[in-house]
């Protein structure tokens, strides 16, 4: 059977293999008479699970060894109480900084007030214009050079691709050159985490919930130098403190088993495809056919300064709203599901996580052709 093309911005697409790999040990993984789900997270069936696991997100990702890569809960939002928590103490001020760049920076920097002291170090909340053309709010990246970081600042916070406006950093910023050497970056990379190569070491802890390119939901990845370990606020829960949970190698509490499990089996199939390097040139080649595609229909429009497009997500409106049911209805009789777009910008929503292969990047776009035809 050819399952549908599932292009949910998430929980979303898993790869075909993985799905079928997990069901077939559903009932017994690799003799050991137990369901990956109900074994102890102790024992030593689920500690290989979870020491390969992390061996293996630390090879994609490079990561070095005075970095702890955890294994958490609570997802994106969490992360948004938890990052304060464990790191605006980190320096006198108690203060913390944020790009407001779409809706999930300005989650996180809003959580964060309640922690310290804390400011908007630039905002994309404006229309502004950019090469001649007038951008409509958050549908830009503010140029890095106007950003204000405060220079005693424990950590900048910037989500480096923002899910629902579609806007993507290409690169993260040297905090060096803002003129805040001591500050270190805080990065939101949910929904790009694992589609190109990224240097973590730039980063002072990068956060990602799994749902979308990685595994289940109830999984959330913290990438964090071990240094800034260690000064947490007083009232930081233990369960959500990195220091406790990076001495107890994840295993503090119990942790998400079976997500670990998962997303243990997406980052083996991630090593196969040619590793983060080849997901970024796959990823690159997808983002570009479909923005090519709309870019030159007069039917689709997307709304993002072109140099910071998404790779991930694609949001395009419809020349008329009044097809938008139409579309999304003809769509799924087509095996192509999940399109809506988010209600704060309207029209649809292509994402196309590393689980989305070409052809169906391919099928979209001929459908897009198709609907237009017929509807134009
Ligand atoms: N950050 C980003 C960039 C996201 O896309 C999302 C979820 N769409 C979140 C945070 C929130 O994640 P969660 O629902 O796991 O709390």
């Amino acid at each position: 059977m050819k399952r549908p093309y599932n292009f949910s911005a998430g929980p979303a697409a898993l790869p075909e293999t993985v799905l079928q790999r997990a069901a077939a040990e559903m009932l017994d993984w690799q003799g050991s008479g137990m369901s990956v789900m109900e074994m102890s997270h102790r024992g030593k069936h689920f500690s290989q699970i979870c020491d390969e696991a992390e061996a293996d997100l630390r090879e994609l990702l490079a990561i070095p060894d005075d970095y702890a890569a955890l294994f958490m809960q609570g997802g994106g939002l969490a992360e948004n109480a938890i990052v304060p928590m464990n790191l605006i103490g980190l320096r006198e001020a108690q203060a913390a900084d944020f790009v407001l760049s779409g809706s999930w920076a300005v989650k996180s920097y809003k959580e964060a007030r309640r922690y310290g002291n804390v400011a908007v170090a630039a905002t994309a909340e404006q229309a502004t214009e950019i090469n001649g053309v007038q951008q409509a709010p958050w549908t830009y990246m503010p140029d890095p050079s106007t950003w204000k970081v405060r220079p005693e600042s424990s950590y900048l916070h910037i989500c480096s691709n923002e899910t629902i406006g579609g806007v993507e950093f290409p690169d993260w910023p040297d905090l060096a050159s803002l003129g805040a050497p001591d500050t270190v970056l805080s990065i939101d990379a949910s929904s790009h985490i694992l589609s190109r190569p990224m240097d973590v070491t730039r980063a002072g802890v990068v956060f990602a919930g799994a749902q979308k390119n990685i595994g289940p939901a109830g999984l959330t990845i913290v990438i964090v130098r071990k240094d800034l370990l260690g000064k947490a606020l007083p009232i930081c829960p233990s369960a959500f403190d990195y220091a406790i949970v990076a001495e107890n190698d994840s295993r503090y509490n119990t942790p998400p088993t079976y997500a670990i499990y998962i997303a243990g089996l997406v980052f083996k199939w991630l090593k196969e495809q040619g590793g983060l390097a080849g997901m970024e040139a796959l990823n690159t080649a997808k983002a570009r056919a479909l923005y090519d595609y709309i870019d030159s229909s007069s039917f689709y429009r997307n709304p993002v300064e072109p140099s910071v497009r998404s790779r991930m997500n694609v949001p395009f409106i419809l020349h008329d709203d009044a097809l938008n049911a139409a579309f999304l209805k003809e769509a799924d009789a087509a095996g192509l599901l999940q399109l809506k777009g988010h209600k704060s910008v309207g029209g649809m929503r292509a994402s196309i996580y590393n689980a989305m292969p070409m052809e169906g990047i391919q099928a979209l776009i001929a459908f897009m052709k198709s609907f237009e035809q017929s509807h134009g």
